[in-house]
């Protein structure tokens, strides 16, 4: 069982009750600035981290969460929920185009990260391919699309618009297999005019994620009722005045507990797609 009065940054934000008050990235950054602690007081003292990831959203001073095996396979777990729903199976594969450090590429096989046991393409029986997350490698993305015919596509937003110029003059290779993309930001929810644009570009559903790196949040917006299905992995309550606080209930070396979701507001359970998710709207 975590305690959070263990953890120097939830200690003094801790109410009666132990619940903390909801934090945000820049407290994080504040509290690692103030402190010299690149983990901003997320780690119990003395722990030794196995896997330390830099949180995207932040620059100067960085702040890294801190990993175990368990929590990198139970974050994987949501993550290959996510794909299953958008329609990845067995004998698929799946392309990045982004970054290591969005957790959509780094969780999705063991080969990007030690101590993770499975990946989350790998627990679906798909495998996996990544090319740097820079425009100038665009034509290499085209490449892959030839050579290797994934199934789905992980893009990062900013990525959209060289990649539908290069499809304008090249077009998809013959035999495509894309059956859907993903959009990705590095905090928050790209707009849907992003998505749609990819969308009419190549032809196949384009699916918008939810990311919120200081929580592990990795959600995924919905076919049929357009909102962000949440992962039994996270608990969402509603904050006053609005917003949401978001809680990872896996993570226990680096706990998120409350982590403030301004732009996220709860909405009822009862998606015809998956009865019993908990949804989020985002603006
Ligand atoms: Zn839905």
């Amino acid at each position: 069982m975590t305690d959070l009065r263990d953890f120097p940054f939830y200690r003094p934000r801790l109410d009666g009750r132990g619940v903390p008050a909801p934090w945000s990235v820049e407290d994080l950054e504040d509290f690692a600035g103030a402190h010299d602690d690149p983990f901003a007081g997320r780690v119990r003292a003395g722990a030794k981290p196995r896997v330390a990831l830099q949180i995207e959203a932040t620059s100067e001073p960085p702040v890294w969460s801190s990993l175990d095996g368990r929590d990198l396979d139970a974050w994987a777990g949501a993550v290959s929920r996510l794909w299953a729903r958008f329609g990845l199976g067995a004998g698929d594969s799946i392309a990045f185009f982004d970054y290591g450090s969005n957790p959509c590429v780094l969780l999705s096989s063991s080969i990007y990260v030690s101590h993770l046991r499975r990946g989350a393409a790998t627990r679906l029986g798909a495998s996996v391919i990544c090319n740097d997350g820079v425009a100038s490698m665009t034509a290499r993305l085209l490449g892959i699309l030839e050579a290797v015919h994934p199934s789905a596509l992980v893009i990062r937003r900013d990525l959209i618009a060289p990649f539908v110029d290069a499809l304008g003059t090249r077009g998809l290779p013959p035999g495509s297999r894309l059956r859907w993309a993903a959009v990705s930001e590095v905090e928050g929810a790209p707009a849907r005019a992003d998505a749609e644009r990819l969308q009419a570009a190549i032809g196949a559903p384009v699916r918008r994620l939810l990311r919120a790196d200081a929580a592990y949040l990795v959600s995924g917006d919905c076919p049929s009722c357009g909102l962000f299905h949440l992962d039994p992995a996270y608990r969402a309550e509603p904050l006053a005045g609005g917003g949401v606080a978001l809680s990872a209930r896996f993570a226990a070396e680096c706990p998120a507990i409350g982590y403030r979701l301004d732009g996220a507001e709860i909405v009822g359970r009862g998606c015809a797609a998956e009865r019993r998710a908990a949804r989020l709207a985002w603006s």
